[in-house]
Formats: C-alpha cells, structure tokens, sequence
C-alpha cells in the first residue's frame, strides 16, 4: 500500500470524523445518546431487533419499527444501528426482511453480497468508524443467481461475459473448495460467510470487534419462508 494511499486514508478518517462531530452535536440532546463516544447500540441489542424484525416479517405482522433516538433528526444525521451487506437481488429489501424504517440500516448492495472488494469494504468501514453501527450482517438469499451463475462457471469453465465475470471471478474463491457436487444454498451459505470473513481482515471492522462494539455475523434470507436464518 502506496503511502499516498496512506495518507488519502487519513485525510477520509478524517473528514469523515467531522461528519460524525456534526452528527454528534446535533444528536447531544438525546439521553439516549450519553457520552460523546458512547456507541448508542449494543451489538446484542442490534442482533435482538434484527431477529424480532424478522420474526414480525415472516408473520406478516408489518409494524415498520423505528429505533432511530425520538431526538434524532434524520435530516441533520443518520443513527443506522446495523449494516446489512446483501444481494442486489430486487427481492431481498433488508429494511422489510428486518421489518424497520429507513435510516434504521446501512445498506451495501451489490450482485452475490460480495464483501472483497474496496469500495464494498470502505463502505462498510464507513458505517462502523462514523456511524457506529454495533452489528454488520452479510445477507445471503435463496435462488441467488449470482451464486448459481459462479457454480455454472466453475462446472463448465463458461463465464456469462460482460464484467459480470467480475461478479463471478469474486465469488468462485468462496465456492471452489466445496465438494463437486454442492448444492446451490451450500454454495450461497459458503459465499456469505466468506465475505463476512473478508470483512474481519478489514482492520477498522477488526478493532470495532475487539473493542466489543461491533459484531460481524451472515445469514441466509429464505424467499419462500421470508426466515432469515443466521450462521
Ligand atoms: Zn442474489
């Protein structure tokens, strides 16, 4: 790594530490908030509200739960309390699977949840350094056809074409050690937890986690079941 890159790094951090003081000042008359560094949430407390979302989702019991602090003010500042890493998939809505209103999660979407790449990655570290999300979720989906499109490459050899061979270039490392004879969730259930693997070689991830801050887990969404089981 290039010390340009280095010091580019730095001057993010520290750009986006300013975002965070605003964030921070406007979010200092909140109770809930406390100490200026206090994190807000509690990892176990995220996975709680993502579990009970959930629930309500699959019982078709819809309530929209808002857990943004009542003085948060979602046009001055965000207070996202986890980051889901999920499928581009038109199907998978990570604020109706997890039953909650919008500025409760922050999103990285891309085709397959992949979590290797720089941009995915960075915007993750965002979320974590600034935001303070207390739990990131990598969202892996049944009928993934992301994941069903690297599993045909790596039988035939064939790529679809287009940089959608990117896509599949990225998630064959998480496929191609399982047995030949995978069977399509083996293959979604591999590539979530590989990305959520990447995600802890991220050092600002991997610090939040040994601070007790933050957690990193994956789970697979069922389409049919609306469940969202986690590893
Ligand atoms: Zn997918």
């Amino acid at each position: 790594m290039s010390s340009n890159h280095e010091v580019s790094r730095r001057g993010f951090l520290v750009g986006m530490a300013g975002v965070a003081g605003a964030a921070l000042a406007v979010g200092a008359t909140s109770p809930a908030r406390g100490a200026a560094n206090k994190p807000l949430y509690t990892p176990e407390q995220a996975f709680k509200w993502l579990k009970q979302g959930n629930r309500r989702w699959v019982n078709r019991n819809i309530r929209n739960v808002d857990h943004t602090p009542p003085e948060g003010d979602t046009t001055k500042g965000q207070w996202p309390f986890a980051a889901v890493l999920s499928c581009a998939d038109s199907r998978v809505n990570p604020e109706r699977v997890f039953d909650v209103q919008r500025a409760n999660l922050f999103n990285v979407r891309n085709a397959g949840n992949i979590g290797t790449d720089g941009i995915s990655i960075g915007s993750l570290e965002y979320s974590v350094a600034v935001l303070k999300v207390a739990l990131v979720v990598v969202l892996g989906h049944s009928s993934c056809g992301a994941v069903s499109a690297s599993q045909n490459t790596l039988r035939t050899g064939e790529y679809p074409g287009g940089d959608i061979d990117d896509v599949v270039n990225a998630i064959l490392p998480a496929i191609e050690d399982l047995p030949k004879d995978q069977t399509l969730a083996d293959g979604i259930w591999a590539n979530a937890g590989y990305s959520a693997r990447a995600l802890r070689r991220s050092s600002i991830i991997a610090e939040a986690i040994d601070s007790g801050t933050l957690r990193v887990k994956y789970a697979m969404y069922d389409l049919k079941s609306r469940k969202a089981t986690f590893a």
